[in-house]
């Protein structure tokens, strides 16, 4: 995969943003500050909850995934972030008319409903970052439960994660100048339906939404890093904004320094994941986007997809560049640049 260099513009933009204050001022940087707050031990909390056996796989429109959404609603609250459709209505409903629409295989899905959260902007509100992962799962088969502790429960505890870090600057004064919605999807593993739900249903317009950071499986390590496991998997990145591409690649540099891998993102790769999460229905609409991923590995999609094989010192390092990146996105100056538009679909 051919690496896009960092135009020099963006580099010292972002240096300056740290070294460029009076030393007099209290020269605190706030994205570390909050960042800090996004620990493995708090991830591993939620994702032994979030992956147990109560939520039965969380298969769409099933018991299981009620009790997931309810988990997610209950922290929100308790995090004082509000639903991002005002009140305390936190579900956006996805009716199985919608949900069974030209399927042809399998039960028949129920009533599902993605989760909305959101923290407004201060300066720029009607400006949307969007970071999303799904919260279902596979459900249970032959008796057995698939805990889908990576797929996507990782994905689902970073963002609380991420949501509490932006909570904490909110409260102190330091919120960010755009505003975030924290979207839980439901159906991905049905077909991405609770996302195109989403962008043919939105909260805010399509128009407004300047990034999505898709997050789905991030807490293993699959078997061409077992070797040099600090890595992520970066997909999308460069396809719509080349700037988005830089500002990731910036950012990591700056905080994260983890490997970032970018064999996916070829579109030649046969595995075509760009077109295979949540992600790709933003992109659709010209939402610049990333989607960071570990790759495959020998528990996807079976039932010993389990928290306790989840390494949790490197969910910890990812949920954190997605925050650090969401917060670049949302704070800079001007929204990132779309300079390779592609033709939407027509309705
Ligand atoms: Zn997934």
């Amino acid at each position: 995969m051919k690496k896009l260099l960092l135009s020099a513009s963006v580099l010292a933009m972002i240096v300056s943003c740290s070294t460029s204050k009076n030393s007099s001022v209290a020269n605190t940087d706030y994205a570390a500050k909050y960042a800090a707050t996004i620990t493995e031990k708090d991830l591993a909390k939620h994702l032994f909850i979030y992956a147990s056996d109560e939520f039965e796989g969380r298969n769409t429109g099933e018991p299981g995934q009620k009790k997931a959404v309810k988990y997610l609603k209950d922290y929100y609250v308790t995090q004082g972030i509000a639903s991002a459709l005002g009140g305390d209505d936190y579900f956006q409903e996805v009716p199985a008319s919608f949900l069974n629409k030209g399927r042809r295989r399998g039960t028949p899905l129920k009533d599902s409903e993605n989760v909305v959260a959101f923290i407004k902007g201060s300066e720029k509100p009607d400006e949307i970052v969007v970071i999303s992962a799904h919260l279902d799962h596979v459900g249970m088969k032959d008796g057995k439960i698939y805990n889908g502790a990576d797929d996507d429960g990782s994905g689902t505890v970073a963002i609380l994660e991420i949501a509490e870090a932006f909570q904490k600057a909110v409260k102190e004064g330091k919120g960010p100048k755009r505003s975030i919605l924290f979207l839980h999807v439901t159906g991905e593993e049905k077909g991405l339906l609770g996302s195109s739900f989403y962008v043919q249903n939105p909260i805010f317009p399509i128009a407004n939404t300047v990034v999505d950071l898709n997050i789905d499986m991030v807490g293993r390590i699959d078997d061409r890093h077992k070797d040099n496991p600090n890595f992520v998997y970066l997909i999308g990145a460069d396809k719509l904004s080349t700037e988005l591409h830089e500002v990731s690649e910036a950012i990591n540099k700056k905080y994260t320094k983890i490997d970032l891998d970018y064999k996916y993102n070829d579109e030649k790769d046969p595995n075509r994941f760009y077109y295979r999460s949540d992600h790709y229905n933003f992109a659709k609409y010209n939402v610049p986007i990333i989607f960071y991923f570990n790759g495959t590995h020998e528990d996807y999609h079976k039932h010993t997809d389990t928290p306790d094989k989840i390494n949790y010192d490197l969910l910890e390092t990812r949920s954190r560049l997605v925050f650090h990146t969401a917060w670049e996105i949302a704070n800079r100056k001007d929204r990132l640049i779309v300079d390779k538009p592609v033709t939407p679909p027509s309705k």
